[in-house]
């Protein structure tokens, strides 16, 4: 009998709040969702999930053979334009819509929950901003879906250890080997100790040529972690 008042309660708050809140799924327009989520189930269920973390050298993982040493890597969803995935992506970056970014986390979460490839984790590295744009968005994108994804995940912890020092824009007019060493001096640890022995989760929001990645991979591997992996929100195809 409780939980089915308590269920009620829940529905009559809901539709309480709905009326000072309009609440509507992102890609369909109904109002029927929870309140904690921009999706309906119908909406969620109908993503463009990859399954790639279950599969052993994917097509993500392939990005990084020959450039930096990886134990396991995957993306949670297919980015296209004009899609529901990049519109997740808008509302985060530049809505600072936090429930977009978890969503996207437990995503990842879920995906890779039960998997012996990603058992092992203990540290969540989300890519930093840096600081003047961090001011500029006022969140980072990753650091919310490594929220999202504890929400499914909560024995894992976030360590904020890497440091962006410059932007990765403005690179158009440099050659491939300037580029190249741009990119090597792109991050900065804060504190190595924090991560030296550990399994790290790299985590990113979407994954195209795996530049950013790898260079904050060279940069980790500097404080001796034992191993690392990559989880990104989305890959472009
Ligand atoms: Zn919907």
């Amino acid at each position: 009998m409780l939980p089915v008042l308590y269920n009620k309660l829940a529905h009559y708050l809901q539709s309480f709040l709905h009326l000072f809140y309009p609440h509507i799924c992102l890609e369909c327009g109904t109002d029927v969702l929870l309140s904690h989520n921009v999706l309906c189930n119908d909406c969620e269920k109908n993503l463009p999930y990859t399954d790639l973390f279950k599969i052993e050298n994917n097509l993500v993982e392939k990005i990084f053979w020959g450039r930096c040493k990886l134990s396991a890597a995957g993306a949670g969803l297919f980015f296209t334009k004009e899609s529901v995935v990049q519109t997740l992506l808008f509302e985060i970056k530049y809505k600072q819509n936090k429930k977009a970014g978890w969503l996207l986390g437990r995503i990842i979460g879920t995906s890779i929950q039960g998997l012996d490839r990603f058992k092992n984790m203990d540290l969540l590295i989300p890519i930093p901003l840096t600081p003047k744009k961090l001011r500029q968005r006022g969140l980072n994108q990753s650091m919310i879906i490594c929220e999202g994804i504890l929400q499914v995940l909560p024995h894992l912890k976030i360590a904020a250890i890497l440091k962006k020092i410059k932007n990765t824009s403005s690179q158009t007019n440099k050659d491939r080997i300037q580029r190249g060493e741009q990119m090597q001096s792109l991050f900065e640890l804060e504190n190595a100790n924090e991560i030296s022995g550990a399994h790290l989760l790299l985590i990113d929001d979407v994954l195209t040529t795996g530049a950013t990645l790898e260079a904050a991979c060279t940069c980790l591997w500097q404080a001796q972690p034992h191993s690392i992996s990559i989880a990104a929100a989305a890959y472009t195809l």
